[in-house]
């Protein structure tokens, strides 16, 4: 079933969101080149806990046998698109850098994720990010009372395609709020007019995840990266919004 929030409860996403969005804005500023991708989670997570909310993705598990997940952000370099674990590993200029955080603020869950270039990236990577990140503004565009997911996901996946790139098809946005997945499920590729129903109340962190390359992605040996199969670049830009009778309203911002 699609929760649809009450007021209370959509002013505590509100915070979730807030305390995210200023996170991740201050996990942005320190991306340079010889940062490294544990030290952007350290930022991140003093943000959150002095903000009176929790890190999420801390002690996440998938499924039995996996190793619960570390961090507090998912730092992903290059050719990996989603939960890169954050390391000692430095950032280098030319590398683009994926990171994904999710905040749980009195029990309501907030997801973002953004891409960015490390230093000088090459004109295909700024590419990749400028179509990602465009990809989400449309999605959100699309996200009022009478559309259905389906139409969200056509339009997604028709302006990537459109544009040279590819989406990718194991991962997904999702309702957010109660818990980090909620349905509807909403990929970023489909059919317009299929799907369930957008109505005001409903929360969806939309997420597009654009490969330069071929769509498939591959997990890497340490149970979390996902990388792209063919080696090449991939972004991921997302946010979680509000589905309302106006405009939709993006709650993870500063
Ligand atoms: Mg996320
Ligand atoms: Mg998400």
């Amino acid at each position: 079933m699609i929760v649809i929030k009450s007021p209370s409860e959509i002013r505590l996403m509100r915070e979730a969101g807030r305390i995210l969005g200023l996170a991740l804005q201050a996990v942005r500023r320190k991306i340079a080149p010889g940062v490294t991708t544990a030290e952007l989670d350290a930022c991140a997570e003093e943000i959150i806990r002095s903000g009176g909310a929790v890190p999420t993705f801390q002690g996440v598990t998938q499924y039995e046998g996996q190793p619960p997940f570390p961090g507090t952000i998912t730092a992903s370099v290059n050719s990996e698109l989603v939960h890169g674990i954050p390391s000692s590993r430095k950032l280098a200029g030319g590398d683009i850098i994926s990171v994904d955080c999710g905040v749980t603020y009195k029990g309501y869950v907030a997801d973002a994720a953004f891409s960015a270039p490390v230093g000088q990236i090459s004109p295909s990577a700024r590419l990749l990010l400028e179509v990602t990140e465009q990809a989400l503004a449309i999605g959100i565009d699309m996200l009022r009372p009478g559309n259905r997911t389906g139409d969200v996901s056509h339009a997604i996946q028709e302006y990537v395609e459109k544009r040279g790139h590819s989406v990718v098809r194991e991962y997904t946005g999702h309702g957010v709020g109660r818990s980090m997945w909620e349905p509807p499920q909403v990929p970023n590729y489909g059919t317009a007019g299929r799907g369930p129903e957008l109505r005001a109340g409903m929360t969806i962190a939309l997420e597009p995840m654009v490969n330069q390359g071929a769509p498939a992605t591959r997990v890497l040996p340490d149970q979390w990266t996902v990388a792209t199969r063919d080696g090449r670049l991939c972004a991921h830009f997302e946010h979680t919004v509000l589905v309302t009778e106006g405009d939709p309203v993006v709650l993870t911002v500063p």
